[in-house]
This record gives C-alpha cells, sequence and structure tokens, in this order.
C-alpha cells in the first residue's frame, strides 16, 4: 500500500524529546512522514513563510516565546495548517485554551506515547483548523440549534475538549456559555453516582460495543440544582473503524424522570399511609435474605401483625376513620423503626416490618414488644379515643428460606399462635411451628391419596329414645383407613378436609356407604319405626349447588326412603353462609330429607337462625350434656334448650351422655332422644350388624 506523503514541521527545543516524536511520527504507518525540527519559534516561523507543512507539532515551551502565544503567532502565519500542541504543564485550562485558539490537537507530554500522539496526528488532520468561513457556518448552525431542545456537543475522542453550542448550556446550566468547555471538567458536574455510567457508556461506544451513545445521567446545575437529561451521540470512525470523535446532542428530561420516579412510587407504595406496600416489602426482604446468605452475621427479622380491634372501629364509626387510624399507626411506626428498617402495609390493618442487621432473638423482642407499646397508646382520631392491640408474630432470618413469601407465611403463622395465646404479645415462629406446618401439608397430601384410594369407611354410633333406650337410628361417623397408622378419627384430619374442600368427596362417599348399610339392615331387621340414619354434612358441601339432586340420586340408588336420612349441620356451617345454607335446607325438606342442626350451643346460632331455619331437630352438645347432672349453668342452658325445642315443634337429641346420672337428668327434664357411650361407642358395620340384630331379638 502507498503511504500518503505528511510533511511535519515539529517545533521542539529539547533534542531527546524532539528525536523521540520524530521516531514515533516516522513509525506511523498510514504516512510516509517527513519531519523538519526547528528549536526555536522564530525559526519555525521563518520556514513556515518559505514552504507550507502538512502539519505542525508544536511545543508550548520554546526558548524565544512561552505559553499559548507561540500557538497564535503560528495560526497568524498559518491558519490552514492543522497544529498539535504539546505542553509539559498540568494546566488543565490550557487545552481548552489551546482548542479555543484553533488547536487541531492537545497533548500533555506526560501522555506522549506512540499511541497517543499519532492518534493526536490523525485528529488534527481529520478537523483541520477553522477558517473564517467555517466558523460563520458553525455560528449559523449553532442559531438554528439554539431553536430546537437539544444542545449539540462534539468531542475529539481522548481530547479534553468539548466543543458545544449555546442550547448546550441552556441544557447544562453550568458556567457561563463557551464554545468549548472542559471535559474533566464538565464531568465533574455529572452526580457522582452517575459519572461511572457515562465514562463507561462513551468508553464502550468509541470501542466500538455499543452502536450508538445513548446515556441518562444527572448534572448537578448552577445553584445546585439537580437536573436529569439525555446525551446521544454517534462516533466518527476513521478508515481503521477507529473512532476520531463523537457528536450528538444532549436534552433536558427532567420533567419525564419525575413522572417516571412517581409512577414508581406509586406502584410501590400504598397510597392511603404512603408506607412501601407488599410489592417492595418483598423486594426488601429478597434484598435482606441474599445479604444474609453471603454473609450470615447479617440477621435480619420479620415482624407482622394486624389491629386487634380495626374491624370494629371501622364498623362502628366509618371508613374515616378507620383510614385515618391507619395513617396514624404508619406515622408512629416510622418514626420509631431506624432508617434501615422497612415498615410496609401489606394490605387492610396487616403491617410488616423488615428489622435489618439485628443481633439475637432478644433484640428482635425488645423491638416487637416495643412495637406493641407504640401501637396500643392511644389514638385520637377526629376526637376519638382510639385503643387498637397488635399480637405480633416474628420470623428470623434462617438458611432455610428461600423466597420472602415463606417468612411473611411463617411470620404470619406465628402472629396467629400469638392471638391464641392469651396475655402473649408476640410469638416467634419456631422449628415446632414449622414442623406443624409442615405436617399439615403432609396431611393434605396425604387426604388427597386417600380420597382416591378410597381409605374412608363409615363407623356407626346408635341413636336411642331416652325413655325405653330402643335404638331409634345410627350416626354413621368417618374413620379414615391409613395404610400406616391404622384407623384414624375425624378430629385429626376433618378440619384440613374441610379447608382443602376434600371433605366434599368425603362426604358422598360417606353418605353412599351409610345409606347402603342401612337400607341393607331395614332388610335385614324390622324395627318400628324404621331404622334411620344420620350423615354430617359439611359446610362445604351444603354450598353445592346439586347438592339436593346428588343426594336424592345416592338416597334412590340405595333403596332407602327419603324420610328416614337425616342431615346433620353444624352451626357454624350455616351462619357463614345463611342465605345460601337455607335454600339448600328448604330444597333437602321438600324431599322429605330431615335437617338436624348439630352440636348445638357451641356456635353462634341464635333464637333467630333457629326460627328463620326450618330444622326438624336439634343436637345439644356434648359440653352441656356432660354437665346436666350438676346444678349451674350447664343443666340450666339443656332446660333452655329443650324449652326452646318444644314452643318450635322440634325433636331434641342428647348427645354424648355417658353416665347414669346423666341418662336420669334428661330423662326428668323429658328429653326424648339420647345418643353416647352410655348406649353403644360408635362401631363398624359389622359389630353395629351383630347390635341390631340383637336389639330387634330382644323386641
Ligand atoms: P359429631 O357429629 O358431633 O359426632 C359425635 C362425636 O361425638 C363423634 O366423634 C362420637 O364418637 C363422639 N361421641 C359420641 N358419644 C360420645 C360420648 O358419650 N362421649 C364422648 N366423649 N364422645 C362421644 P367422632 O366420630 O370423632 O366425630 C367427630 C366429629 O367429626 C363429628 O362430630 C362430626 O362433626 C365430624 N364428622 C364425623 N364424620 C363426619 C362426616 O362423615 N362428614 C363430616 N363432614 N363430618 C364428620
Ligand atoms: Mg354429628
Ligand atoms: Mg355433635
Amino acid at each position: 500500500m502507498r503511504r500518503a506523503r505528511l510533511r511535519v514541521l515539529l517545533v521542539e527545543d529539547d533534542q531527546d524529546q524532539a528525536e523521540i516524536i520524530e521516531e514515533i511520527l516516522r513509525a506511523d504507518r498510514a504516512h510516509a512522514v517527513e519531519v523538519q525540527i526547528e528549536q526555536r519559534l522564530s525559526a519555525a516561523l521563518d520556514r513556515l513563510a518559505d514552504s507550507a507543512p502538512d502539519l505542525i507539532v508544536l511545543d508550548l515551551h520554546l526558548p524565544d516565546c512561552q505559553g499559548l502565544r507561540a500557538l497564535r503567532e503560528v495560526r497568524q502565519r498559518a491558519d490552514d495548517i492543522p497544529v498539535v500542541v504539546l505542553t509539559a504543564t498540568d494546566d488543565d485550562r490550557l487545552d481548552v485554551e489551546a482548542i479555543r485558539e484553533g488547536a487541531g490537537e492537545f497533548l500533555r507530554k506526560r501522555d506522549l506515547r506512540p499511541a497517543t500522539l499519532l492518534r493526536a496526528v490523525r485528529y488534527a488532520l481529520e478537523r483541520p483548523p477553522a477558517s473564517t468561513a467555517l466558523r460563520e457556518r458553525e455560528q449559523r448552525y449553532a442559531r438554528a440549534m439554539a431553536g430546537a431542545e437539544e444542545g449539540v456537543w462534539d468531542w475529539v475522542v481522548g481530547s479534553g475538549a468539548l466543543h458545544v453550542c449555546a442550547r448546550w448550556h441552556e441544557v447544562m446550566r453550568i458556567g457561563e456559555p463557551a464554545d468549548v468547555v472542559d471535559f474533566e471538567r464538565w464531568l465533574a458536574r455529572v452526580e457522582a453516582e452517575d459519572r461511572a455510567v457515562v465514562r463507561a457508556a462513551l468508553e464502550a461506544h468509541v470501542a466500538g460495543r455499543s452502536e450508538h451513545l445513548e446515556c441518562e445521567f444527572r448534572i448537578r446545575c448552577d445553584g445546585d440544582e439537580l437536573r436529569w437529561v439525555v446525551a446521544r451521540g454517534l462516533a466518527v470512525r476513521d478508515a481503521g473503524g477507529v473512532a476520531v470523535r463523537v457528536t450528538g446532542s444532549v436534552r433536558d428530561i427532567t420533567r419525564r424522570k419525575r413522572a417516571e420516579a412517581q409512577l414508581l412510587h406509586d406502584a410501590l407504595h400504598d397510597a392511603l399511609t404512603g408506607l412501601p406496600n407488599r410489592v417492595l416489602f418483598t423486594d426488601r426482604l429478597a434484598h435482606a435474605m441474599r445479604r444474609f446468605e453471603r454473609h450470615p452475621q447479617a440477621r435480619f427479622a420479620v415482624l407482622y401483625f394486624d389491629l386487634d380491634r380495626f374491624k370494629s372501629i371501622n364498623d362502628s364509626l366509618g371508613h374515616g376513620v378507620g383510614d385515618e387510624l391507619l395513617v396514624a399507626v404508619a406515622r408512629r411506626l416510622e418514626s420509631f423503626l431506624r432508617p434501615g428498617d422497612t415498615v410496609a402495609r401489606l394490605g387492610g390493618d396487616e403491617f410488616a416490618v423488615l428489622l435489618c442487621d439485628v443481633g439475637d432473638g432478644i433484640q428482635v423482642v425488645t423491638i416487637a414488644e416495643r412495637v406493641r407499646e407504640l401501637v396500643s397508646e392511644a389514638f385520637v382520631v377526629r376526637s376519638h379515643e382510639l385503643l387498637v392491640t397488635a399480637s405480633i408474630g416474628i420470623a428470623l432470618s434462617a438458611a432455610r428460606y428461600r423466597h420472602p413469601e415463606e417468612m411473611v407465611r411463617d411470620a404470619d403463622l406465628a402472629m396467629y399462635r400469638a392471638k391464641g395465646t392469651l396475655g402473649a404479645s408476640y410469638a416467634i415462629f419456631d422449628a415446632a411451628m414449622h414442623e406443624s406446618v409442615l405436617d399439615l401439608h403432609r396431611l393434605e397430601l396425604e387426604l388427597q391419596r386417600a380420597v382416591e384410594r378410597r381409605e374412608f369407611t363409615c363407623h356407626f354410633q346408635t341413636i336411642v329414645a331416652l325413655e325405653s333406650e330402643r335404638v331409634l337410628g345410627v350416626e354413621a361417623l368417618v374413620r379414615w383407613q391409613h395404610p400406616r397408622t391404622g384407623l384414624v378419627t375425624p378430629d385429626a384430619f376433618i378440619d384440613v378436609a374441610e379447608e382443602t374442600g376434600l371433605v366434599v368427596p368425603i362426604g358422598w362417599h360417606v353418605l353412599e356407604d351409610a345409606c347402603r348399610q342401612v337400607a341393607a339392615w331395614q332388610r335385614e331387621v324390622e324395627l318400628d319405626p324404621p331404622l334411620t340414619v344420620s350423615v354430617n354434612l359439611s359446610g362445604k358441601s351444603l354450598l353445592k349447588p346439586e347438592l339436593a339432586e346428588r343426594i336424592e340420586r345416592i338416597v334412590d340408588a340405595s333403596g332407602l326412603a327419603p324420610s328416614c336420612l337425616r342431615l346433620e349441620i353444624t352451626e357454624r356451617a350455616v351462619l357463614g353462609h345463611p342465605d345460601a345454607v337455607l335454600e339448600s335446607i328448604d330444597r333437602l325438606r321438600a324431599r322429605g330429607i330431615r335437617v338436624v342442626i348439630d352440636d348445638f350451643g357451641t356456635g353462634y346460632a341464635s333464637l333467630s337462625y333457629l326460627r328463620r331455619f326450618s330444622y326438624d331437630a336439634l343436637k345439644i352438645d356434648r359440653s352441656f350434656v356432660s354437665e346436666v347432672a350438676e346444678p349451674g349453668p350447664g343443666s340450666t342452658t339443656v332446660k333452655a334448650i329443650l324449652a326452646l325445642a318444644d314452643s318450635l315443634d322440634m325433636t331434641v337429641v342428647a348427645e354424648g351422655v355417658e353416665t347414669e346420672e346423666q341418662l336420669a337428668a334428661l330423662r326428668a327434664l323429658r328429653c326424648r332422644e339420647a345418643q353416647g357411650f352410655r348406649f353403644s361407642r360408635p362401631m363398624d358395620a359389622e359389630s353395629m350388624g351383630r347390635l341390631l340384630r340383637h336389639a330387634a331379638a330382644v323386641a
């Protein structure tokens, strides 16, 4: 490849340096360089008068002239020849001034290396010095740009000078307007946190790693105001792809950034209290968990609580008062916690606190107690003095936690433990609770399998006429034939079955089994009136719209008369959804099926409920029956229930009769039916079959 000829006039008084520079220049592979060296400015100027080189490399410290004056003199003689200025000083301003005076490039001697010098040469050649005509063109361009929102800048890569237009200054708002600003000094006004970002973006683009430069950052304007700007730019590259300069624009985006920040804030905070919401809390918690993973000494804790009396305040004084109370609680908590901690409103009256860098559990407990005290001090809202309390659940950092939700769930669980323990203000989630959660989970899975494998059977217990002790019917009681642990009674699984909905398929199975069995007994042993069967119906099943039809189908298939079936419903099941349940009961009764209220007295069913629903019978709960033989509230309650049932024309069954005394007391009160160990224990179908055959034979 033929190299272009390049004639260089090197003005340098230091012999050694001149030689080094000459050597570097000659090594330029792009050009065939001829170097002429002058040690004094006067000699250089003379030479310029004779012949024009392609490039001047000018040291600013010459025996006969110092500083920028040397440049000025050279420019006066030859304002169309590019000049690379060399200086030994560290004066930051000098490079800017030099560029302003028309230097094509500027290089400090301590930066003098082959690569930098050759690059400076390339740039100086690339960008010829501004002639008068060019300067006028630039001014026209600047005036045009002044109308636009963007400020324009131009940076010769590696140089300390940034060429800018007037609009640029309006965007940046730093220092006096000038055509050239010092790059480093400008960078120093970029907000410290963003500086590295700016540098990295610039470097990446110069190195060709990004297609164009785009970078948003904050700038500290005059008057200390912080504004957001976006800089965009594109590198001009030489034939070898090396970036020579970067030209671009800046624009003020402060308004957009503020709007974005507001949106982000809204997405992460609770609108009412302004506290972080669940999303932000979870995020902070995740962060604490990651930190804990790396530094096990960075222990943390989650406190979780709701306001114990909040609902009644909301209901009685209105949501306005409730809202203000929540805000007041939020402010109190905020003022108490340390800056690194997070207090969040997770919803409704639920709050959570993330305590970071806590020592041991004792410290956490101390903080929890303090939080509880804070909350329980009276609040005054719209002249109401309000008292609320909080039972606090605590979860401590532990390696087993993988997800933030797990920790919040455990703190929540501990809170319920605290609420359930009289006089406790807090509870720490511990291994035992963990175990019980696991057990619960295991139980759920096992139950699921048990339903699929039909591991449930019925045991039966007699219901007798109190006076004669004749068997009137049987109650079907579900049992789980567990493959490993054997027979399991419902108290160990019925709640979980109810919660998971598995109680519904279990219920159908029991009903089928019980109806079929009792129909078979009816055919075998004749009783007058015919044997009845009582089956417990869960709250979940009651809400199934197909309930009545399905029951009817099962009863028909078994051959049992609908009037022989009694469905037992607990008070609690009724209370949750009174209207829906009312409809179900009506439909069942319309088909001739009897409906009994079970465990009467333990729920909250009041007289009004009894009046509203049309039950055929009620079963007095065992807890009252157990006290019926002694004078006191138990026997009084039984008496009252009997009177009530009589007035509503309902049959009463006394549940859980165990002793002769109880039997006698109930007889005296003229209760008609009973069930309990005194007559028979629940037993499997085979044993019950024998019992019934014996009973029929005796009758
Ligand atoms: P429940 O319907 O009130 O049934 C009576 C419970 O009291 C039975 O317990 C029975 O064994 C027990 N019991 C009867 N007489 C006495 C007595 O003299 N003394 C004592 N201490 N206990 C007596 P079990 O079989 O453990 O059933 C517990 C509860 O589980 C039942 O209470 C019922 O609410 C529920 N349950 C049972 N089977 C089913 C079912 O198939 N479906 C649904 N949804 N719930 C069922
Ligand atoms: Mg029952
Ligand atoms: Mg009962």
